[in-house]
């Protein structure tokens, strides 16, 4: 039998072994490589690279911040993996996923330089990008026909030519937005499996944001005729954490208290423990009287698409998703979440953050508690507004919808005949479709202002109406001067949003 593991064959398994592995000493000199990573460099073998440093390599302009990967390694002695993009030497672009461990002198505890595995991952990296990008285009053109058809399918039920008509309405209407959540569910975990929506940094008012999901909330618990009721510290110090996330946390909680809970209330409790080194210790807990769930279950619940009653059973609608959502949220915001509930009894839900104080002086987040205004408020006067949406069916829904308040509607379904309109007529507010054809309602919006500031006109309210509000979207939106951004489809409540923005900036 031949012996496989000599000394020159180990060599040889080293030189041909696939992926990259290299290895230098203390100063960053490379000591040697196997084959790929030499060839990936323009050499022929690793030996090549013996005496190299990453100064003398094709990715020299990185060469201080590998170094500092390097020292990293040897003086915490722990192992290091990072995603990196450098250039082989023909230039041409690699994502590499490497790991860098410490190397040791034979039997010794004595760190002599670091050990090197790189994986080229670009292939799959790409792969991720267009998957997301397709994903994106998707949400987008699924998304604004659909919310054409829920808008349409509105009117129909509220203004059918007979009973039977608006029941037929109100039937497209139902399985449209059933439809509409279930694409929104799923686009959400794709989503939230590829890039990472960055965290902002928003100041907030917890009791506002109480205020806001109690006034969402309250129709379903009006509905099923429970009791809410809201408990919260009356000395909540202004914070900073996402508002969106946040808010998305506790109103998949109450949602899904509201959902299993059939005679009783739900409680939501909001409780400031303790407020050390400019941190806030907030507990917020959302209690339910519903079915609760069995002790075997708790530790499931927060898996993906783990559901407790199976659409079969029919019983209980959902996807499975809102609370391995909540969980990944909560992590995000450096919060932590528990349960405790008993079959039959109910369930309480316990988060638990530290929050940064906001400073005092800082401008409100320009999020806005949406609280019901009495109707008459909207009629009370004429006011002209500006609809720029390319779609029609969506604009004719969303005209209908104005129109129906008493307002004076204009519509346009191109970037520059909103702007011409701004521009020769005045309106009280305008709403902006983000995607027009020939100008972007970014695009609009911002020529809007520059023309507004060289003719010393008062600030027009700009909101934008968008299919899929990404960090993106929201930046392009701000330097662009737009106020607000709607979601689509567009509904009454939208323009309770739009009041309670203008009156605030008031
Ligand atoms: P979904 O509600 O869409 O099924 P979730 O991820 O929000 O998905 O919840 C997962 C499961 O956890 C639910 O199917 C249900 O069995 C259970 N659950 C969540 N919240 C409650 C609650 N307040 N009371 C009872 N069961 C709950």
């Amino acid at each position: 039998m031949t012996m496989i593991t000599t000394y020159e064959n180990l060599l040889n398994i080293l030189a041909k072994a696939p992926g990259h592995i290299y290895w230098k000493d203390a100063k960053g000199v490379y000591q040697g490589s196997n084959d790929a990573q030499a060839i990936f460099l323009g050499y022929k073998a690793g030996k090549d690279l013996i005496g190299k440093t990453d100064f003398d390599l094709p990715w020299k302009e990185q060469a201080i911040h590998l170094q500092q990967i390097d020292n990293q390694v040897m003086e915490t002695k722990k192992e290091y993996s990072i995603e990196e993009v450098v250039s082989n030497y023909k230039g041409v672009k690699t994502i590499f996923l490497s790991r860098k461990i410490p190397l040791y002198a034979s039997n010794t505890k004595k760190v002599i330089g670091i050990i090197g595995i790189s994986l080229d991952i670009t292939a799959s990296k790409q792969a991720e990008i267009a998957k997301q990008q397709f994903i994106m285009n998707m949400a987008h053109d699924l998304r604004t026909p659909l919310s054409g058809i829920i808008g349409i399918a509105g009117i129909q039920a509220d203004q059918g030519t007979s009973s039977q008509d608006k029941e037929y309405g109100l039937w497209i209407l139902n399985a449209s937005r059933q439809l509409l959540e279930l694409l929104n569910a799923v686009l959400e975990v794709i989503a939230s499996e590829g890039m990472e929506e960055p965290i902002s940094e928003d100041r907030i008012d917890l009791s506002l944001l109480v205020r806001e999901l109690e006034s969402l909330i309250q129709p379903s618990i009006i509905a099923k005729k429970l009791k809410f009721e809201c408990i919260s510290d009356s000395s909540l110090p202004p914070i900073i954490s996402d508002h969106i996330q946040l808010k998305r946390i506790l109103l998949n909680l109450l949602s899904n208290a509201i959902k299993f809970t059939a005679k009783g209330g739900i409680t939501l409790e909001v409780n400031l423990l303790d407020i050390k080194n400019k941190l806030a210790k907030i507990e917020i807990r959302v209690s339910d009287t519903g079915i609760g769930m069995p002790k075997d279950e708790l530790n499931k619940i927060f898996d993906r698409f783990y559901r407790g009653h199976p659409s079969y059973q029919a019983e209980y609608r959902g996807y499975g998703i809102g609370l391995f959502l909540v969980k990944k949220s909560v992590g995000l915001l450096g919060g932590k979440i528990s349960v405790a509930s008993e079959k039959g009894k109910g369930s309480c839900f316990t988060l638990e953050f530290s929050f940064s104080l906001a400073e005092k002086t800082i401008e409100p987040s320009p999020e806005l508690p949406q609280l019901s205004l009495p109707q008459s408020e909207t009629n009370k006067e004429t006011k002209a507004v500006l609809i720029a949406e390319d779609n029609t069916l969506v604009l004719h829904a969303v005209k209908n919808i104005l129109i129906k308040l008493g307002y004076e509607v204009i519509t346009v379904t191109e970037g520059k005949a909103a702007l011409e309109a701004l521009q020769s007529q005045s309106f009280n507010w305008v709403l902006l479709d983000i995607g027009l054809p020939d100008l972007e309602g970014t695009e609009v919006a911002r020529l809007y202002r520059q023309w507004e500031q060289e003719h010393n006109k008062p600030h027009l309210p700009i909101f934008a109406l968008t299919a899929h509000q990404t960090a993106e979207v929201k930046e392009k939106c701000e330097i662009a001067g737009i106020d607000y951004i709607l979601n689509k489809p567009f509904t009454e409540k939208d323009i309770q949003i739009i009041k309670l923005f203008i009156e605030n900036k008031d």
